[in-house]
């Protein structure tokens, strides 16, 4: 029979050659396929598969998938192509995780991640790990690294499942599982209004009578301080009891007024968090501390998922600012509401 486009049902007799007696005729190559190359087949006057074969060999394969080649030929014409497939996935994997970099998600902890002071929930942490295959993740907490760690896995398992790790708000910086760098509240507002801030809030704290008062009122964190009416050291039912009566009393926002006019031109800042705290901390050294670093990573987008992101919450100033795409947020159920939406749209109607 004769081939497609060839015009000739004449085979043509190969050169002899070493290991190709078996196949003593071949048909013509078809002139529309190779136009322009050289027969890719040794068996048909070309000296080498190799050279021959490769720069046409996806179109062979693609349009013609029986080429009447020597078997020889086809081997090479095959892998060629496989090859070239084989590149193109690489290709595809290395975009996608070229795309991958280009987008950060940063979470909030508390309230956003987990419930307050609490261990991260399985489900939860099973999606950040689905979601980290498709862009980068961080967290920026107000806690120190120790209490983030633990709320977030076992030991420090948070800095590597995490690519950013900001602790006190963003003043603790882990990249890579590696810390980058600390800065310290007592070099920036030195000793004796230090000192003044904390005679202040010791003495605030005596004068005020609550149903309960634990220990640790005042936290001495890295980038902030930690105050605490009822005391860091509460039970839950002692917090959630003074969260219930803050809410009617307005303790905390009463106390952070008082601080407001004592220290109204010393460049200090104050934002509530959680439920039963403030931060006084110094001016700019709120969450926006860990988009400083990002800035040089140049991302796309930063996106920043928060929970207390109206004015005087801890996360309203990143939430607000130009660099990040903000999103106020309920709960970690809700987080993760969210972010099904954003980044697997795919699968959304599935649930
Ligand atoms: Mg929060």
């Amino acid at each position: 029979m004769g081939f497609p486009g060839t015009g000739s049902e004449a085979p043509h007799r190969a050169p002899s050659k070493p290991g190709h007696s078996q196949e003593p005729l071949l048909p013509p190559p078809p002139p529309l396929l190779l136009k322009g190359h050289r027969q890719a087949c040794t068996c048909c006057q070309s000296a080498s598969h190799e050279s021959r074969a490769r720069p046409f060999a996806p179109r062979l394969a693609g349009l013609w998938p029986t080429p009447p080649f020597c078997p020889a030929a086809r081997r090479l014409v095959l892998a060629a192509a496989e090859e070239e497939e084989e590149e193109e996935e690489e290709g595809a994997a290395m975009a996608e995780q070229r795309s991958r970099e280009r987008i950060l998600c940063l979470f909030d902890v508390d309230g956003t991640l987990t419930p307050p002071r609490q261990k991260i929930e399985p489900e939860v942490a099973e999606f950040l790990e689905e979601l980290r295959k498709r862009v980068m993740i961080g967290v920026v907490g107000g806690s120190d690294y120790a209490k983030i760690a633990e709320q977030l896995g076992e030991g420090d398992e948070v800095i590597n499942k995490f690519d950013y790790v900001f602790a006190e708000n963003g003043t603790v910086q882990y990249k890579n599982g590696q810390l980058v760098s600390k800065q310290a509240i007592q070099d920036h507002l030195g000793e004796e209004l230090l000192q003044e801030l904390i005679n202040f809030c010791l003495n605030y704290i005596a004068l005020l009578k609550l149903p309960k008062k634990r220990g640790t009122f005042i936290e001495f964190r890295n980038g902030m301080l930690n105050i605490s009416p009822v005391g860091r050291s509460c039970t839950m039912e002692e917090r959630i009891e003074f969260s219930e009566l803050d809410k009617k009393e307005r303790i905390r926002e009463k106390f952070v007024a008082a601080l407001q006019r004592e220290f109204a031109d010393k460049g200090l800042r104050f934002s509530r968090g959680g439920m039963i705290s403030f931060d006084v901390f110094p001016e700019g050294w709120d969450k926006r501390c860990c988009l400083d670093i990002l800035d040089e990573e140049r991302f796309d987008i930063i996106h920043f998922f928060g929970n207390e992101t109206s004015p005087g919450g801890n996360d309203y100033e990143i939430y607000d600012d130009p660099r990040t795409v903000g999103h106020s947020i309920q709960s970690p159920h809700d987080t993760v509401r969210r972010c099904h939406e954003i980044f697997f749209p795919e699968t959304v109607n599935e649930s």
